[in-house]
């Protein structure tokens, strides 16, 4: 399974519809300070419900959404504004299980579903916001986004996202603490904690 197409609208410098698209094994993306490279990621993690807002350098999810004074801190934004984030995913080789994609999108056809599209929507009224997000088209609830891309190795507590800082932070860490972080990814940490719940029955 990989990520073969973003479509931002609206988010972040973002200010109108952009398709970004993504190789199967390996994307670099180029460009001058400030120009958004750090917002792209930020999109993959708003959509994919994998940060909080602190995680994507944002205070509220409202600043998300594209504000042509966004250095200008007086600016008034009046009426309806909303942003999103498309994450289309090629899901050909079967890694998400394609039953689970067909209940979120309430369907009864059990067909080949090797394309599927998360999305997530921030809408800011007068006076409050809603967040949605949405499989293939259908509104869903963030657990069953979690639960899909579970099945992949995708959670927020993972490793899939590594952040600017994070490298010097494993690099600070004590040989211990780094060797937990390794037998996170490898899967063993979850037997050491049913090896040590058995010991303890
Ligand atoms: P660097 O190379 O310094 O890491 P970068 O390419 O990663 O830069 P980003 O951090 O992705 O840059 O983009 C920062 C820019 O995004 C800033 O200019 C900031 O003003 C703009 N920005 C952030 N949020 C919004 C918003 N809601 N509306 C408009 N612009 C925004
Ligand atoms: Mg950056």
């Amino acid at each position: 399974m990989h990520i073969t197409e973003l479509v931002l609208d609206n988010f972040k410098s973002f200010g109108r519809k952009t398709r970004i698209p993504f190789y199967e094994d390996f994307t670099t993306i180029s460009g001058p300070n400030g120009s958004g490279k750090s917002n792209i990621i930020d999109a993959v993690l708003f959509a994919l419900g994998l940060a909080r807002t602190s995680g994507i350098r944002a205070e509220k999810l409202t600043d998300l959404i594209y504000n042509p004074g966004h250095a200008d801190e007086e600016v008034e934004h009046a009426g309806e504004r909303e942003a999103s984030v498309e994450v289309v995913l090629d899901n050909s080789d079967g890694t998400l299980d394609r039953s689970q994609v067909v209940n979120a999108a309430g369907t009864e056809k059990v067909g080949d579903i090797e394309e599927i599209t998360i999305k997530r929507r921030v809408k800011e009224t007068d006076d409050n916001y809603y967040s949605y997000y949405y499989i293939n088209g259908r509104s869903v609830n963030l657990s069953d986004i979690q639960d899909l891309l579970a099945q992949a190795g995708v959670t927020p507590e993972g490793y899939n996202v590594v952040m600017q800082g994070d490298v010097t932070e494993i690099i600070n860490m004590t040989p211990y603490a780094r060797r937990q972080i390794i037998d996170e990814i490898a899967g063993v940490a979850e037997f050491d904690a049913k090896k040590e719940d058995a010991f303890e029955e």
